[in-house]
């Protein structure tokens, strides 16, 4: 059994998240305390007792203390079974998060799958469906990962309704190397609409054109969805590189005024097009997983973040390799397994 002390490191969900999907992946059972006992509200939200519940499912486990405001869980693995799934992550918990639970688990199954996500599709702290598709699965299609995905509908905070779909191919992944990423191919910035006022999506559009101003005035554009999809707004900033994608979001909130969110947004943006990186921050904790688990690869990010560190360990906890992160000459980090 291991045992993790859930408010080490990051101190939130993403530990429970990473435990369950390699604990499914080795068979070795595992138990959290304190957990998310850095966040200000401790111990399980909804869409983490979802999660948990995803990964019980899809691979025969049991789980004791899953419940809303629950600090302490433990989980034990049984057989990952493929097949079709179809979880519904509650009013606007994030599908992208469920995603990335039972994502690996499947992969390395014995058969195809397929998943509908039902919840928020482009939430704060997650990681938006336009982010997976373009820049995290890319990554493991190079992996030998067969995965095809379809945002069916849209689902922002709090409303949700948002839907998913998946199809997942079983394989062996390769361990590649990511150092460069190539030269900038493509570059937009979208202001994603539904049920607000238009001045919102422009106004983000203008400040993001201000401090991106060598990006062309073709690049920018507004994406109105239909009304029943909102309310919600999401500001999203995209370079396409030769051999990777980043995306960077801006998510609408209320009481977060249009400026504000585009300049956040696109001062990310920003540091990154400035860095020869591979990998963004986010990028660089999810891709973690999956390099661990092919065994082998590299890829260059910048500045590891406390969520890419603290998945490291747990990482290291399961499997026995642990990424770790080397910094280079020139600023860039480069991930590696040791
Ligand atoms: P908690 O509330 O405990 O912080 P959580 O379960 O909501 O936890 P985190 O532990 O913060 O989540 O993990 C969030 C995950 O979402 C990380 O893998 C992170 O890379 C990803 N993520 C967050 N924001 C973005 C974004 N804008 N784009 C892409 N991925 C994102």
């Amino acid at each position: 059994m291991i045992i993790i002390d859930g408010s080490e490191g990051e101190g939130g969900g993403q530990v429970v998240r990473n435990a369950c999907a390699l604990s499914l992946v080795t068979g070795k059972p595992f138990r959290i305390t304190n957990v998310r006992g850095k966040r200000e509200k401790p111990g399980l939200m909804r869409q983490h007792v979802t999660a948990i519940e995803a990964a019980c499912r899809i691979g025969g486990a049991t789980c004791e203390g899953v419940s809303v405001g629950s600090s302490e869980i433990a989980f034990t693995p049984g057989r990952v079974v493929p097949g079709d799934y179809h979880f519904a992550v509650g009013t606007a918990g994030s599908t992208g998060l469920v995603f990335q639970t039972v994502l690996m688990p499947l992969l390395l199954a014995g058969g195809p799958s397929r998943l509908v996500l039902e919840g928020g599709t482009h939430n704060m702290l997650a990681p938006p469906f336009d982010f997976i598709a373009k820049a995290f699965v890319p990554v493991l299609r190079r992996m030998g990962a067969g995965i095809e995905l379809r945002l069916v509908r849209h689902g922002f905070y709090p409303r949700g309704g948002g839907r998913i779909e998946v199809d997942v191919v079983p394989g062996k992944l390769e361990p590649i190397d990511c150092l460069d990423r190539g030269a900038l191919r493509s570059v937009s910035a979208t202001a994603l609409f539904a049920g607000l006022p238009f001045d919102i999506a422009e106004r983000e559009l203008k400040t993001a054109r201000q401090l991106l101003p060598d990006w062309p005035e073709a690049a920018f554009s507004v994406r109105q969805l239909p009304e029943e999809q909102g309310p919600g707004n999401a500001l999203l900033l995209e370079a396409e590189f030769e051999h990777a994608t980043e995306i960077v979001t801006g998510f609408g909130r209320l009481g977060l005024s249009a400026e504000s969110l585009a300049k956040t947004a696109a001062q990310r943006m920003a540091g990154f097009l400035a860095s020869d990186a591979f990998a963004g921050p986010y990028l660089a904790d999810q891709l973690l997983l999956p390099f661990a688990l092919a065994g082998g690869g590299r890829f260059t990010t910048v500045k590891p973040s406390q969520h890419s560190l603290t998945a490291a360990d747990i990482i290291g906890r399961f499997l026995g390799r642990r990424p770790v992160f080397v910094q280079q000459s020139g600023g860039e980090h480069v991930m590696e397994l040791r």
